[in-house]
């Protein structure tokens, strides 16, 4: 009778087991995040497993952001996963995706930032990170070109920041009209 009732109540707990894994599943397909265990969520569902959880101004409990010294940087991504490839960042915008199938260079580079974020956080390399926009999400592998190019851009920034003037860098019209910065821009290509 022992061991009758020790099994039945071992099946039910692995059923258990099975629909919540199932359920999270379900969840992590119907959200669109990759496959895989939410470690960080900034989406007003804290979950304090990166860094302890933190209160914003309005006492509201929160992610703690993200900080690497080393680069002077600073992020709280929407989300980071534990996939099977590694620890993957996700970050929701509610724009459409560009027709191109190509993300705003402003978008790459800040999922590129927590990508190094992660991999200074956590001491591990960053497979991919994901673009969630609002009709389509991209894969964007963090190659060492792309981080190349944010480390770049970073060094850049912050010789600019000691700079009493910072012109525009460049001659892309279409950059400009996805800034934004360019209503108050006096060097902005796009009307
Ligand atoms: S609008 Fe101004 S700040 Fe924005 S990309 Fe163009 S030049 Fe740079």
């Amino acid at each position: 009778m022992a061991i009758t009732f020790l099994s039945v109540a071992f099946i039910l707990l692995l059923l258990t087991a099975c629909g919540a894994w199932l359920a999270a599943r379900r969840g992590a397909q119907r959200s669109g995040l990759p496959e895989g265990r939410i470690i960080y969520s900034d989406t007003g569902a804290p979950v304090g497993r990166i860094a302890p959880v933190t209160l914003n101004e309005r006492g509201e409990p929160q992610e703690k952001p993200l900080l690497s010294h080393r680069h002077a940087l600073v992020g709280r991504p929407d989300y980071l996963v534990r996939t099977d490839e590694g620890v993957v960042p996700v970050e929701a915008k509610s724009t459409a995706c560009p027709a191109n199938g190509v993300p705003y260079e402003s978008h790459l580079m800040q999922l590129a930032s927590y990508c190094l974020l992660v991999e200074e956080t956590t001491g591990v390399g960053v497979p991919f990170g994901v673009i969630r926009y609002r009709d389509r999400q991209l894969r964007v592998d963090y190659t060492q070109e792309l981080r190349e190019t944010l480390l770049a851009l970073l060094a850049e920034m912050r010789e600019a920041r000691k700079a009493k003037d910072v012109h525009r860098s460049h001659d892309r019209t279409a950059r400009c009209a996805a800034c934004s910065y360019r209503e108050i821009c006096d060097e902005s290509l796009a009307d």
